[in-house]
């Protein structure tokens, strides 16, 4: 067994890639995710350009068999928060919410956060969701979808079964993959409104009232909003001098970023996956001096 020790922040396709990979060389990474195995991949209803599965295959489903794959390295997957990577003159600090750990590498595969939806009111934040991962049981709600990429478009079609769905975007056409447009067009349970612009977000009673402008003003009540309006790098755990790494994209001995943390608009289960492949390989065969 290689010696080094190798921390991993963040278990989704990147991490989960970078881990197995390492551990076919003989290292014995540590694997840390602060919430659920998988990642943000746990939102997506259908992935259809992952090689492999002729007929696409639910986020879910996907994760299911990375866990398998852990299982059969023998790799586990500690439950724990990083929040603060430093270093001092001989290794990388990372510290948790349990205790505080020492690393000779470091591979970031922290993803990715919503942007928010700015100036809303308190009481209407509880309502107001950034992803669906735990929205799936829900049913016979009325849901609007803010956002016109493929994530607003991936989530109406996953909720549309069970719910009214309006999809709110503010451009004339949808940004989306044409083919999730055309699936949405099908959908009965899901509206699309076009060059719309959400202004306010009121409560009335248990409900929302969405406050719109078109070429009209105009209302929409709702239990529930998803906002889908992009995405920036997860990076806030990151000492200041690490931050600047990160921004000026500087190789710094022995810090590695996989998958959307790094990837801007490419955001991909394969692109992940493949950095997490490329980062072990590189680690493997540059026999780093710590
Ligand atoms: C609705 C939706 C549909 C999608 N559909 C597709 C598709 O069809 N095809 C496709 O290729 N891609 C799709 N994607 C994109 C795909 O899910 C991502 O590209 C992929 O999950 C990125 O993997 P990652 O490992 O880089 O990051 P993530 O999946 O974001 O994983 C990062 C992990 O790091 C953890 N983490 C972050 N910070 C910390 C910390 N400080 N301490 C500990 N853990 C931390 C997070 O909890 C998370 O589990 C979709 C995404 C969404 C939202």
């Amino acid at each position: 067994m290689n010696e080094k020790k190798i921390v991993i922040i963040g278990a989704g396709p990147s991490g989960i890639s970078c881990a197995i990979q390492l551990k076919r060389y003989g290292f014995d990474p540590l694997l840390l995710e602060g919430d659920e195995t998988g990642g943000l991949l746990l939102n997506a209803n259908l992935v259809e350009n992952y090689p492999g599965f002729p007929l696409g295959v639910s986020g879910n489903e996907l994760v299911e068999l990375f866990k398998k794959q852990l299982k059969n390295f023998d790799i586990n997957i500690h439950k724990t928060q990083v929040v603060k990577l430093d270093y001092n003159e001989s290794n990388f600090v990372v510290e948790t919410d349990k205790s505080e750990l020492n690393a000779e590498i470091v591979i970031i595969a922290s993803g990715t956060i919503p942007e928010r939806m700015k100036s809303f009111n308190d009481d209407v934040k509880n309502k107001v969701f950034y992803e669906v991962k735990s929205m799936k049981s829900i049913s016979d709600k009325d849901i609007s979808i803010i956002g016109g990429g493929d994530v607003a478009f991936d989530f109406a079609l996953g909720l549309s079964s069970h719910n009214n769905i309006t999809i709110i975007h503010r451009r004339k056409e949808p940004s989306c993959l044409p083919l999730l447009f055309e699936r949405v067009k099908k959908q009965q349970a899901i509206q699309v409104l076009k060059n719309s612009l959400l202004k306010e977000i009121l409560k009335n009673g248990n409900r929302l009232v969405l406050q719109c402008s078109s070429d009209n003003n105009f209302e929409i009540y709702a239990d529930f909003v998803i906002a889908a309006i992009g995405r920036s790098p997860n990076v806030g755990f990151l000492s200041e001098r690490l931050l600047k790494v990160f921004q000026q994209k500087k190789k710094f001995k022995n810090l590695f970023f996989i998958g959307d943390v790094m990837r801007g608009f490419y955001r991909q289960v394969g692109i992940a996956v493949g950095d997490g492949l490329r980062v072990a390989m590189e680690i493997y065969h540059t026999k780093m001096e710590v």
